[in-house]
């Protein structure tokens, strides 16, 4: 009784306050060599096996800046809706860590690569919510305390620098966000558009997406924001979810109780489901911010920006748009098949030879992705090609196999690869839609069952059930439902 009046009131009061939430995410981009220096940005490889006295911070070294991170941090920026500041400047970070040789990071802080943009991502009532962008900037990653794993990892730590100078943007959002479900959405249409860019591949697990999340909560209708807490260590999407559902709660807690939020950075502890302290917040004087004299200004001129935007492909948002009006999709389906551009190529590929988009889409959707899940397989390597799936659907249509059968034969295409016409034929599947021959076995079955014949005609109308079993039976279940349907009520009267 007691716990249901404490969550009544827990409600109540989780209603008075709206949650604001922003994000910091990182995101590794994919060139093949460090941001300052040519050491291989391979994943994997043999510790401090990808150094060079640049990115080891030796006396004497100098930066010279990538091409290649700056074309991909532009790209970056133009599919955020940035403008791209003509002038930017590489800045020093200042502070001491045993994965940070140089004793600072190069980053960018007062003039960033880029600014002002957005990203829209689903609102829960309908329509879309943009989410601002305040600025991405490009920075280099430091190195990789490791803290376990040794035979003296109880007295030692040891320093992987492989990490150190690859290149990452941090693309900094406004504090736009009202719920976690919002925030998630946001990180995950963050991570499809890079996806789609192809200048990461935001592998949560491999480090080369990171998200920090702001979050502070506020009465329903004030103006003035809450004070904000930074949780870190999120990394998973569900972890961000969970870590702000946690905190927001927390927050109200200490309010309800007539407390004070503190702002500091908070880290997530996944065993807990629980945030803790971790230290008072940072300030950006704290780090004694001045210009990389190494490094000149990062000019990006308009021409070359045109140039960049020209090599955007289709966003997922936009594909997502165009298959609902080309195709009649739902949000829904679009939404699934658009997950990435290799599948939404594959739907097109198929829909395109089709006069039933909808049909190939259910395909791919349900037994397709189903399979390749049990088989654990891949687009890549699965052996149905997007036409068969066109003429599996197309041969539904035509009455020439049930969706029943239908199943079995994508069942085998899966299995061979063959095409599912000559699947039809070769498995005896070719249902029978032929009136005469229906009505021939339709008269057999009625002399075959006179009993029942005169129990029908006399009101036992369930009989009809009967009549339709047998007449599947004697076509080892081949026979057209509907046509079965019309002949057997023309029949027995
Ligand atoms: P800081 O000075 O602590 O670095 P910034 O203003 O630079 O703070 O913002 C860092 C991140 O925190 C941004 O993503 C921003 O949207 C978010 N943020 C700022 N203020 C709040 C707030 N009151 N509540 C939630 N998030 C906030
Ligand atoms: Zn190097
Ligand atoms: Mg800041």
């Amino acid at each position: 009784m007691s716990t249901t009046i404490a969550q009544t009131s827990l409600t109540a009061a989780a209603e008075k306050y709206e949650p604001v939430i922003g994000l910091e995410v990182h995101v590794q981009l994919n060139t093949a060599t460090k941001i300052f220096c040519g050491c291989s940005t391979r994943f994997g490889a043999p510790a401090n096996s990808q150094t060079c006295p640049v990115c080891l911070g030796l006396p004497g070294a100098l930066p010279v800046l990538n091409r290649e991170a700056v074309v991909k941090a532009v790209r970056a920026s133009l599919a955020l809706n940035c403008q791209i500041n003509e002038r930017s400047v590489f800045a020093r970070k200042n502070y001491f860590y045993p994965d940070l040789p140089k004793g600072y990071q190069i980053s960018q802080y007062d003039k960033p690569i880029a600014e002002h943009g957005w990203l829209e991502v689903d609102a829960k009532n309908g329509g879309t919510h943009k989410i601002g962008i305040t600025r991405l900037h490009m920075e280099e990653d430091a190195g990789k305390n490791m803290h376990e794993g040794f035979a003296d990892s109880h007295q030692f730590s040891y320093v992987d620098l492989n990490r150190a100078g690859v290149p990452l943007v941090e693309i900094v959002s406004e504090p736009d966000m009202r719920s976690p479900e919002e925030a998630y959405e946001y990180l995950t249409r963050l991570k499809e558009i890079m996806l789609y860019l192809g200048v990461s591949d935001c592998n949560m697990e491999e480090g080369s997406l990171r998200c920090d999340a702001n979050v502070s909560v506020r009465l329903r209708g004030a103006e003035k924001f809450g004070t904000k807490a930074e949780i870190k260590n999120l990394n998973s999407f569900r972890y961000l979810q969970r870590a702000l559902e946690y905190e927001i709660e927390r927050q109200i807690g200490v309010l309800e109780s007539g407390g004070r939020v503190v702002q500091e950075t908070r880290l997530f502890n996944v065993s807990e489901g629980k945030t803790f302290p971790m230290r008072s917040k940072e300030q950006a004087h704290d780090y004694r911010y001045f210009p990389e004299p190494d490094l000149a200004p990062l000019i990006v001129s308009s021409a070359w920006r045109d140039e960049l935007a020209a090599t955007l492909p289709e966003l997922p948002r936009q594909k997502r748009n165009r298959l609902m009006n080309e195709y009649g999709l739902t949000a829904y389906d679009a939404d699934v098949l658009t997950v990435s551009q290799e599948l939404a190529d594959y739907f097109e590929a198929a829909a395109k030879g089709s006069k039933n988009p909808k049909a190939v889409a259910n395909w791919i959707m349900g037994d397709l992705t189903a399979h390749m899940k049990a088989t654990n397989t891949t687009l890549a390597d699965t052996k149905v090609r997007p036409n068969q799936i066109a003429e599996l659907a197309a041969l539904i249509d035509e009455g020439a196999i049930s969706g029943k059968m239908a199943k079995d034969v994508f069942a085998k295409m899966a299995e061979s690869g063959e095409p599912p016409r000559s699947l039809v034929a070769s498995m005896g599947l070719q249902q029978v839609s032929d009136p005469a021959a229906l009505e021939k076995i339709i008269d057999e079955i009625m002399a075959a069952n006179p009993k029942q014949l005169e129990q029908y005609r006399g009101g036992k109308t369930p009989l009809f059930a009967f009549f339709v079993g047998q007449v599947m039976k004697a076509t080892k279940g081949q026979a057209n439902p509907a046509l079965v349907n019309d002949l057997l009520k023309a029949k027995l009267g």
